[in-house]
């Protein structure tokens, strides 16, 4: 009874979870994660019952992002338990696997020591994916929750495929920065969720200038189409293109990084202070 009439696995919803929306990023490193999990946070804090799900299965980073590494416990149906922080609730790879969550703990404990090497076969890493992730994504007890958020993996490949013919989405954030090449990605990632038949709610344009702590100054570091924000290539304007909406601006600020490390991230470290322009910027964009 899964199966649909052209033998692909039927779509399910997630159970007892309204909207799920995947944040994405076609690249690596532009903040996806960190944009993930503050949008979750800021979501929360609003009195909507929030989860998070970490997909990225070899490079989990909620765990150190919420700073939480204890080991799920199951339901009476063997269901995974999410752990909780900050009112959020979550799930990760990072939390089942000893690998991922010392990884992350040895990362945090002490930066000088490499992460263990993952000797496991490629072949048995693949098998290992596909039913981790399907634990992932119908095996945890969310309890009712308003929205529960998918950080993806980067990339436009097979795990986001997947995903996709799983479970229904019902919306995907795509985060980039201002640069040339992520936005080309960006742009991409964009063709694989209309694909997938997947409405996408906006982009997040990450790291979109530097706000000096000394003196408030904005810089641009990053080209914004060859200095123009106005010319075809921007993030402004690919939206426009798309007809996608453009969601704002998260700066480049020393803080959200340290926040992050710390494991409390910003919207929760800076709950309060209404100077605060990088926690306005993700209240913002939630
Ligand atoms: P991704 O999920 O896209 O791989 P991460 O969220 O892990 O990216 O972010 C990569 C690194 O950049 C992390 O160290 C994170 O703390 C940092 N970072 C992300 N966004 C910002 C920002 N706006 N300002 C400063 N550092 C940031």
């Amino acid at each position: 009874t899964l199966k649909s009439r052209r033998g692909l696995p039927q779509k399910r919803k997630i159970r007892d979870v309204a909207k799920v929306v995947a944040v994405s990023s076609a690249k690596g490193g532009v903040g996806k994660s960190t944009i993930a999990v503050n949008l979750a946070l800021a979501l929360a804090r609003r009195g909507i019952r929030t989860g998070i799900l970490d997909t990225d299965i070899f490079g989990p980073s909620i765990p150190t992002l919420l700073n939480l590494h204890g080991e799920p416990r199951l339901d009476s149906n063997n269901c995974l338990l999410p752990l909780t922080n900050y009112g959020l609730k979550s799930m990760s790879m990072g939390y089942l696997l000893p690998h991922a969550s010392n990884h992350e703990s040895n990362t945090t404990a002490d930066p000088s020591s490499p992460p263990p090497m993952d000797t496991t076969p490629i072949s048995w890493r693949g098998l290992m994916v596909t039913k981790a992730m399907q634990q992932l994504l119908h095996s945890v007890s969310w309890g009712p929750l308003d929205i529960l958020i998918l950080d993806l993996p980067p990339g436009t490949g097979d795990v986001q495929l997947t995903i996709g013919q799983e479970i229904i989405l019902d919306g995907a954030v795509i985060v980039s920065t201002p640069q040339d090449i992520a936005l080309r990605d960006a742009v991409r990632g964009f063709g694989m969720f209309q694909k997938m038949d997947v409405p996408v709610l906006g982009m997040v344009r990450n790291m979109a200038f530097f706000a000096c702590p000394n003196c408030g100054h904005e810089t641009k570091i990053f080209s914004h189409a060859h200095g123009n924000e106005n010319q075809e290539h921007g993030v402004v304007a690919q939206c426009k293109r798309l007809g996608v909406d453009f969601l704002g601006d998260i700066p480049l600020d020393a803080r959200v990084c340290e926040d992050a490390d710390r494991g409390m991230p910003t919207v929760v470290a800076e709950e309060g202070d209404e100077n605060s322009a990088r926690r306005r910027a993700f209240m913002t964009v939630a």
